[in-house]
């Protein structure tokens, strides 16, 4: 191990009441081709062989790793592409274990964790875009991926058309330039939960000669991006697999080498790190997320149905309640859902009653992010920009159901509709 010789800088920390023996090494998909994803969300990037059998990888914090030799330390340096100690900012043991969990999850070859969701969006289209190029993004696309596009990649040349949220293949074709490289897709959408034919979009992509990333954050174990014809898979592990409302990260899944390759370097030359420490925490996340989603999908979509009932609600924007416009495609392409959702209320009411309504809640907090396992709620009336017309009249808010009692939450829900009504 690294705390001896002189094959590296810092110690390790091992951290494990259970000491667990006799079990392999580094293990793929293809390995147990009939396990439950559920099993590999609690067996993905446990080398725990490797790790004189304690059941956590270790938290390896460290920049710089010595080398015993010259020799060692040129053809380490040459390893840049796989994962290989040889400086920090290239990932230690911690890094990698998460990076195979969520290469395994994604049902992707490699994974590059990233600083954040957000860094996972945007490394990808830096890595492939030049001055000249064109890409295409979906209207209803996480704003500060928009932002991103109408700032540093217009300043660096690069044209970006936003087509409508539910654009069919059809609607989408005359929208492909010569020099159309990319092809962006969120499903279901930011704010308004829109979902798309992914597979469609990316046969037609692909005949155009672009490369399909799916920011993949809703579709997190419910989804899989490589099967629907998606290069580059996104996450924000801030969300679920985090789960704990307490670190940021982002990874980029890829199933082949040249986009490996390009991702890989992409991330180094832009000096892309994640803090071990957050790693661990994801990794740890990563356990429990099945239980986590499943519960709270029920709530989530118990309290949906609640709220699509009352007098006061126009629509709820949830692709998993039936009768969603959303809902047959959501049924065809995804295993389940996690729990974020859109409200509508109706036109007649103000934005000071729905700023009411969220401010006479006791048990939802008012903040951004979701996937965490407390209950959240933010005013997206003002925040939703869009080039085409969104049909939404009435103000809206975005609700994320945590692990609290359902009754208590649609108690809380309760009052705060009646105080809104005052
Ligand atoms: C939260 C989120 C991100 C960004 O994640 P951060 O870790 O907060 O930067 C990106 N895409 C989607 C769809 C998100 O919900």
């Amino acid at each position: 191990m690294m705390a001896h010789g002189r094959n590296g800088a810092a110690a390790p920390i091992l951290r494990s009441s259970v000491m667990q023996y006799n079990r392999p090494g580094p293990r793929t998909p293809s390995d147990a081709p009939n396990e439950h994803p559920d099993t590999r969300l609690v067996r993905a990037g446990r080398p725990v062989a490797k790790y004189t059998g304690v059941v956590n990888p270790p938290l390896i914090r460290g920049s710089t790793v010595l080398q015993p030799d010259t020799a060692t330390r040129r053809r380490e340096g040459k390893r840049w592409l796989e994962q290989s100690l040889t400086y920090g900012l290239n990932g230690s043991e911690t890094h990698f274990a998460l990076e195979n969990a969520i290469a395994e999850i994604e049902g992707g070859t490699h994974c590059q964790i990233v600083s954040s969701g957000l860094a996972a969006c945007t490394v990808p289209l830096l890595g492939y875009l030049s001055a000249g190029d064109h890409l295409l993004v979906p209207d209803m696309v996480y704003g500060p991926t928009r932002d991103f596009c109408e700032g540093l990649l217009k300043q660096f040349g690069i044209e970006t058309t936003f087509y409508t949220a539910t654009a069919t293949a059809h609607e989408l074709a005359p929208l492909f330039r010569p020099e159309t490289r990319v092809l962006f897709l969120e499903s279901p959408g930011s704010h308004t939960f829109e979902v798309q034919d992914v597979a469609a979009l990316c046969a037609l992509a692909h005949q155009h000669g672009a490369v399909t990333m799916l920011d993949n954050t809703w579709g997190i174990r419910h989804f899989q991006p490589f099967q629907h014809g998606i290069d580059l898979s996104i996450q924000a592990l801030t969300k679920y697999v985090g789960g704990h409302s307490d670190l940021l990260l982002g990874s980029i899944t890829v199933n082949d080498e040249a986009h490996w390759r390009r991702v890989r370097s992409t991330a180094g030359m832009l000096g892309q790190y994640a803090s071990p420490d957050d790693c661990w925490l994801a990794l740890r996340g990563l356990r429990t997320m099945a239980v986590r989603m499943n519960h709270q999908m029920q709530s989530a979509l118990h309290i949906a149905t609640f709220l699509s009932e009352r007098p006061e609600i126009q629509r709820v924007l949830y692709p998993a309640l039936p009768g969603d416009p959303g809902y047959e495609m959501w049924k065809r392409d995804f295993t389940g859902a996690p729990s974020l959702f859109g409200v509508e209320f109706k036109s007649s009411f103000t934005t000071e009653q729905s700023d009411r309504f969220i401010d006479s809640l006791s048990i939802f907090g008012l903040g951004a992010s979701w996937g965490g396992y407390e209950s959240l709620i933010m005013p997206t009336y003002g925040t939703i920009h869009r080039s085409h017309d969104i049909p939404l009249e009435g103000p809206t808010v975005r609700i994320h159901i945590g692990l609290e009692d359902p009754q208590d939450l649609i108690a809380d829900l309760t009052r705060a509709l009646d105080a809104m009504q005052r």
